[in-house]
């Protein structure tokens, strides 16, 4: 089937790279103009493992194409995905300015019938007020239906996510919608949900937001783990058998960040809100996750006889392992307080070093070219990000190194007791 992508970020370039692999003839449409004169010359313009051989096979064989027009991006496919960003506006709601830019411009160049789908992460009824846009600014009596389609693909794994998802999510108003989309997952055998559009955008916004609880919750235990000496890792596990509870998104550490679970919260709050429902759990869960940010700092403090003048090595600065994004990284955030107490900071992440130039650009930061370099001479070293190479580093090495002995492990990623051995003054989150 002829699909068109609008949006080709994260979300847009994976779904289009993955849809062109299940045979699909596949147009991504973006507005910036460098990125795609960057795909369509082979390149990649962000971190995800197995993408880049996706997109050029896919590419060679004629499948995947790019183009900065929305016109030919309307003319080419008969289902529209609209993956364009939604983040989140000052006041936490979503702003969808680029959904409603694109779903104007759509609208102006509908010949004939179109299936126009989010698949970007929006607030419940954001689907009626797409249909009434849309409306507003077609031709009048032009053909189209709006759906539901939102993604739950990880960075760091989404092109495996993408093609083998727990399920896919369809919401839409009517038969010729479901069919339609039906038919481009069919191949994937993954379990379907059809539902109304209303529940879909729901489902996105309530597994992202329990999913945040979820950490938020072990985050709050480990804490208590800290100060009367358990170990979060074996409550974790403990209540993770429980079949009704499960093991996934158990692992303390120093909070959420990313651009899907902050401004998903926010904007999931700020809707209830304006619908009169006061989403009390969910506030809660975005405090925890605020003061959990806040953590590193207080330990090192008790940690260092005074911050100021001290030097941290961060290891690691993407959100999470296996990817380069950035946005809403906690480590940014906790450099920023570790520069506020005085300390200089030398920081290193195997893959978004080139992105963090910018958001990092303080006399006090030290980007380093490796794990090694980055821990001489410091008096502390900060875990941030549990990618798998700071689990097997040389540790007596860059013991011997370091100026002072401190460690604290906000990923929990090392065995305390190895580290303790070694000589480490070594604090996880609520393993104590
Ligand atoms: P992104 O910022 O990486 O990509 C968005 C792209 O849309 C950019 O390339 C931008 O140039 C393009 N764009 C914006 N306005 C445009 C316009 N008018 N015309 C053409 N292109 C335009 O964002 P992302 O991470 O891919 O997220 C996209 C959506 O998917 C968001 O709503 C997000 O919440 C949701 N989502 C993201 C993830 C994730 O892991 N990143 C997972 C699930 C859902």
């Amino acid at each position: 089937m002829k699909i068109t992508i609008i949006g080709t970020g994260y979300v847009g370039l994976v779904s289009g790279a993955c849809f062109a692999e299940l045979g699909h003839d596949v147009l991504c449409v973006d507005k910036d103009e460098a990125k795609i004169e960057m795909l369509q010359k082979g390149r990649i313009p962000f971190y995800e493992p197995f993408l880049p051989e996706l997109v050029k096979s896919n590419y060679l064989e004629g499948r995947l194409r790019f183009s900065v027009s929305i016109k030919e991006g309307v003319e080419h496919g008969k289902v529209i995905f609209v993956a364009v960003d939604t983040p989140s506006k000052s006041s936490g709601d979503a702003d969808l300015s680029s959904v409603e830019n694109v779903a104007r411009q759509i609208a102006s160049h509908l010949k004939e019938y179109r299936l126009i789908v989010e698949k970007s992460t929006v607030p419940v009824q954001t689907g009626e007020w797409l249909m009434n846009c849309i409306k507003e600014y077609a031709s009048p009596g032009v053909e189209f239906d709006v759906a539901s389609n939102p993604e739950f693909l990880r960075e760091g794994s989404a092109v495996d996510d993408f093609m083998k998802p727990d399920r896919v999510v369809i919401g839409v108003t009517g038969e010729r919608a479901a069919s339609l989309l039906v038919s481009l997952y069919e191949s994937l055998n993954a379990p379907l949900l059809i539902t109304d559009i209303k529940s879909a955008e729901l489902i996105k916004h309530t597994a992202n937001a329990y999913l945040a609880m979820k950490i938020s919750f072990i985050n709050s235990v480990a804490n208590i783990c800290d100060i009367v000496g358990a170990d979060v890792s074996r409550v974790a596990v403990g209540i993770g058998l429980d079949k009704r509870i499960g093991m996934e998104f158990l692992k303390p550490g120093v909070g959420y960040g990313g651009s899907c679970f902050p401004k998903d919260v926010a904007a999931f709050i700020n809707i209830s809100e304006s619908l009169g429902y006061d989403f009390e759990i969910l506030k809660a869960v975005q405090n925890v996750n605020k003061k959990q940010h806040g953590l590193i700092a207080r330990k090192l403090s008790e940690k260092l006889p005074s911050l100021k003048g001290a030097t941290a090595a961060v290891l690691g600065l993407s959100f999470k392992p296996n990817t380069d994004d950035l946005r809403n990284a906690p480590s940014l955030t906790v450099i920023e307080q570790l520069l506020e107490s005085g300390m200089k900071v030398r920081a290193y992440d195997p893959v978004s070093l080139k992105k963090s130039q910018e958001l990092l650009a303080n006399p006090e930061v030290e980007l380093c070219e490796n794990a090694y370099d980055a821990c001489n001479n410091v008096d502390a070293i900060v875990i941030m990000t549990e990618w798998k190479e700071f689990a097997h580093l040389d540790y007596a090495k860059i013991l011997k190194s370091m100026k002072n002995n401190v460690m604290i492990d906000g990923r929990n990623l090392c065995d305390p007791r190895r580290m303790k051995k070694m000589g480490f003054d070594y604090t996880g989150i609520g393993r104590n």
